[in-house]
């Protein structure tokens, strides 16, 4: 194996001679798409993959000893109805023990799937958003510029 551990600890925080079975998941997970962001712990690993069309927008697997999750792009409002801020909603959990690179390859190819079912396109810039990201047919900036609604 390459120096899967300066990967999945990049700090260099948690050494050990070897990997642990939920590192190695992670492993498998990276070996799928280049991370925006590896934010690790000693007992959990979340990993952030960019969307290939939108960066902005990303798929989150978060890593314990115990589970795989797979979570999608969501958004609270953390004063009502203003401060949007990025948050995720849990998809599927699957224990880690028996996983392999194909089992994690498969369900982050089904995360990346049920994502892109999941968006909604913006009746005036045409992209494509997830619903948190909409309000009604257009998206959060068209509806402010065109519908003058404020956030
Ligand atoms: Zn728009």
């Amino acid at each position: 194996m390459y120096n899967a551990r300066a990967h999945i600890d990049p700090e260099g925080l948690y050494q050990s001679e070897g990997l642990r079975e939920f590192e190695i998941i992670a492993v498998f997970a990276l070996e799928w798409r280049n991370p925006n962001v590896l934010a690790r712990t000693r007992d959990a690993i979340e990993i952030r993959f960019p969307d290939v069309v939108d960066a902005d927008r990303e798929l989150l697997v978060l890593i314990t000893p115990n589970d795989m999750e797979l979570r999608l792009p969501d958004m609270a409002w953390t004063t009502g109805y203003g401060g949007p801020t990025p948050t995720s909603e849990l998809w599927k959990r699957t224990p880690v023990s028996a996983l392999t690179k194909s089992d994690v390859h498969g369900w982050l190819r089904k995360l990346d799937t049920s994502m892109k079912r999941r968006l909604r396109r913006c009746k005036y810039c045409e992209k494509r958003f997830i619903a948190a990201r909409m309000h009604g047919r257009a998206c959060h900036g068209c509806s402010s510029k065109h519908e003058g609604v404020v956030y």
